[in-house]
């Protein structure tokens, strides 16, 4: 059986297994990670807080909801709201749809596989499974109801067979976790490239944007001499342009541009990533006038702060010069970083508002207890039309502090298989599905010589985590901290600890230690170029095809190498260096660190194990030990640029439900089937890092929301409307090896997710379907 779209007709949403299907429970086999369905064996195991079935109002259950409301969590609305995702097109059949549609020669167009739902403001009903059209009305899905001979309920229900989604936050309010810390940090530009985005219908709608509003590309602020991000002179950018053999056309519509581009627009190029089909006369004649190899690529992080003190803009250079380029030139306009307003901007508008995602934000318990103007709530149909009209998605504030699945008893309706999720303030809301977007989802990541009063805690005296700098309620430094001619320790190497130096440094400290455990990584993105090309790449191919979670975990993390520094802020923080405001202690951990409350001070004892070159080959040099040294540090005030750490089973609200539910994990990330769904049988989905064994690297960064969304859609348009689930999606779920030693292979493992199709069970296991992967011919 597969989820319906309407919302009154399931009883059960998991996908019932036939008599035939023959999956024995096997008593060798040790508890399996989820819920092996068989018609003797239950299909979950009851959560003891859903032991009784859990009352709730009809208005206060929908069909999914979405818990989070970041760039992941838009990236799948917006997915589903979207008629035609770029996934399923290619970006010029997208245009020519575009085209059609605005010509109203949309009769013509073959029908997309999205989830039913309304747009703003139209009376247009997205795909219905019988609008061959794909341009449906409310008739014609009042028709495809009445002809749907599964129930009657959906002729009279006024949802018409619309899937209803809750999107709660605890902010309350779009990407407000991303503005927060961009705000704090008062990031100008992003560090991700121009095809990151979470809009689903163009890849390259936010270069499409930025070209719309005259965004003229200024270079690399790495090249600055000075190591500052300021932007370099107009003078020094044409002479850069013309060495880089720039037409003077660019530079004429550059001049174009200046005028017309809103203030605070702007496209950063991220240098030296692209030049790999460089012609050989333009290379010669570049290293001819600048003395040396300029244009190469950065498949991996350097050292840039070596043992032989090798300046971190050089060892970058050196790297570059070495390692050779790795874009094509043809995709340069792609490796542009956008300034935060205008990435902000092209959210808002582009997704946000294109959508009809810009609704009220209202508090949970007004969505509990239904009213003011819920659609379903049992307010006047007119309010309901202009509720709907202004966003077909209902939006709450809200912190979920419960999740259960279990029988669920909907007033007016017959128990069914269902979520509840609590929140804090005690409203309780249901639904078929749920998406978490949950970012990291766990608390920081602190180091052992920081104790705790309280957990989970982001702050305390003399110290506090990156995380608590994000939250606007919180004063870097805190008032009591005295900051004049002090010093501020900064824990951590990646990009937040670059950032935070910068800002304590603005926030009045004298000075900063950086303290790093291994040496300064410098690449442009937290994943190497290799992950994160626009079309397929290798590195993504292996890692699809790899089917040991513990395996996967570690290229995810060979990938990521921990924390890396752009080379922009590298170069930054080089220069506070020479300037002596910043020391940058590589290779060093903290041995012992007390904080003298009444002093207000902090005494760190720092061990420095530096590496022995590489090189050396005599006896001697390689039995020698690595040279040690011991520092001591006073300090004002510690920050934790630690990062956070992973982990659904442990979060507060899942402990529960995990418990009851329990799917292996590696690494703290849950082993989740391909379309990121939480075993076979419970429509739980998840996007974001958590969705990272079965993504990649990029899981938590905007290169990889979009690819999630479009897992998750996919499988949720399949329960939903009843479509067969593709070969391509029909795949086992990737497991730790001791656990695929008892599943796979066995009758189990070469089930399906929906294992209602009998051409499933004839297909093998599958990590991957590659068509669902864009390559390039
Ligand atoms: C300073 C900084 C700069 C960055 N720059 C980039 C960049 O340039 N490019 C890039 O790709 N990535 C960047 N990142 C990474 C960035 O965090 C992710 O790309 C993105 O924010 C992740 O989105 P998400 O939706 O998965 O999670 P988040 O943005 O973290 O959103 C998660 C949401 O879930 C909500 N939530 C969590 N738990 C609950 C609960 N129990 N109940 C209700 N709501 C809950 C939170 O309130 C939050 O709104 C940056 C990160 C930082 C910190």
């Amino acid at each position: 059986m597969t989820l319906r779209p309407h919302r009154l007709t399931p009883t059960e949403l998991s996908i019932a297994v036939s008599e035939d299907d023959g999956l024995e429970p096997s008593a060798s086999t040790p508890p399996p990670s989820f819920p092996l369905a068989s018609s003797s064996v239950p299909l979950c195991r009851r959560d003891p807080a859903t032991a009784s079935p859990m009352t709730l109002p009809e208005h206060a259950f929908f069909d999914l909801i979405v818990i989070g409301a970041g760039p992941a969590s838009l990236a799948l609305v917006a997915r589903l709201l979207e008629e035609r995702p770029a996934a399923i097109y290619t970006e010029d059949e997208h245009r020519h749809l575009h085209w059609l549609k605005k010509s109203g020669k949309a009769g013509n167009i073959s029908r997309a596989r999205t989830i039913k739902t309304r747009a703003r403001g139209s009376e247009r009903v997205i795909s219905t499974a019988d609008d061959k059209s794909g341009y449906g009305s409310r008739a014609a899905a009042a028709a495809a109801a009445a002809a749907d001979t599964d129930g009657d309920d959906d002729r009279d229900c006024e949802c018409q067979g619309l899937m209803r989604i809750l999107v709660i936050d605890r902010l309350g309010g779009w990407m407000k976790q991303w503005d927060n810390a961009f705000r704090a940090l008062q990031l100008e530009h992003l560090r991700s490239p121009l095809f990151f985005h979470p809009a689903p219908a163009d890849l390259d709608a936010l270069l499409a944007f930025a070209e719309r509003h005259g965004c003229a590309s200024c270079p690399d602020a790495d090249h600055n001499a000075s190591g500052s991000l300021t932007k370099p002179s107009r003078a020094e950018r044409r002479q850069r342009r013309r060495q880089d053999g720039e037409t003077a056309e660019s530079l004429r519509a550059e001049h174009h541009h200046r005028h017309v581009a809103p203030p605070g627009y702007s496209l950063r190029e991220i240098a030296n990533c692209v030049g790999k089909e460089i012609s050989k006369h333009r290379i010669k004649s570049r290293q001819k006038r600048q003395g040396k190899a300029h244009s190469a690529g950065q498949p991996a992080a350097i050292d840039a702060t070596s043992a032989q003190g090798i300046d971190a803009t050089a060892g970058y250079a050196r790297m570059l010069r070495d390692i050779g380029p790795a874009v094509n030139e043809r995709d340069r306009k792609d490796y542009h970083v956008p300034s935060t307003k205008l990435f902000r901007d092209f959210v808002q508008q582009e997704v946000v508002e294109r959508y009809g995602l810009d609704g009220e934000w209202r508090d949970a318990h007004k969505v509990w207890k239904g009213d003011n103007g819920h659609p379903h709530g049992g307010v006047d149909s007119a309010s309901k039309a202009q509720t709907n009209a202004s966003s077909p998605i209902t939006l709450a504030k809200g912190e979920v502090s419960e999740l259960h699945w279990g029988e669920l008893h909907v007033e007016g309706w017959d128990h069914m298989q269902g979520f509840c999720i609590k929140t804090e303030d005690g409203s309780q809301l249901g639904s078929k599905a749920v998406v978490c977007a949950l970012g990291m989802a766990g608390g920081p990541a602190l180091p052992q010589f920081i104790t705790r009063p309280q957990s989970p805690s982001c702050a305390g005296d003399g110290w506090c985590h990156s995380s608590a700098i994000f939250n606007p309620s919180y004063q870097f430094p805190p008032a009591a901290s005295k900051v004049r001619g002090k010093t501020c320790v900064i824990v951590g190497g990646g990009l937040t600890t670059a950032q935070t130096a910068d800002l304590a440094l603005r926030r009045g400290f004298d000075h900063v230690e950086v303290i790093m455990r291994g040496h300064m990584k410098v690449k442009p993105f937290d994943i190497g170029l290799e992950w994160m090309g626009r079309y397929a790449n290798l590195a993504k191919m292996r890692f699809f095809q790899e089917e040991d979670a513990a395996t996967r975990l570690a290229m995810v993390r060979c990938a990521r190498q921990g924390g890396s520094i752009t080379p922009p802020w590298a170069a930054r923080l080089r220069a506070l260096e020479q300037q002596g405001k910043v020391t940058i202690r590589t290779h060093t951990k903290v041995d012992d660190a007390v904080y003298d409350k009444q002093y207000g001070q902090w005494d760190l004892k720092l061990c420095t194990k530096m590496p022995l070159p590489r090189k050396k080959c005599d006896a001697c040099e390689l039995h020698k030990e690595p040279e040690v040294q011991m520092h001591r540090v006073r300090a004002a005030f510690m920050v934790c640029a630690t990062g956070s750490q992973q982990g659904f089973s442990a979060l507060p609200f899942a402990k529960a439900f995990a418990l009851a539910n329990p799917l292996p994990e590696a690494g703290g990330l849950p082993c989740l089937t391909d379309s990121l769904q939480w075993g076979r049988e419970v429509p739980l989905f998840f996007v974001g890092a958590l969705a990272g064994l079965q993504i990649g690297p990029a899981a938590g960064n905007l290169g990889g929301m979009r690819e999630a969304a479009e897992r998750v859609a996919v499988r949720l348009g399949e329960l939903s409307l009843g479509i067969p689930p593709s070969p391509a999606l029909l795949s086992g779920t990737v497991l730790p090896s001791q656990d695929r030693k008892s599943t796979i292979g066995s009758k189990a493992d070469v089930g399906t997710e929906s294992r209602g199709s009998d051409h499933a069970s004839h297909l093998g296991f599958t990590h991957f379907g590659f068509e669902t992967l864009p390559v390039e011919v």
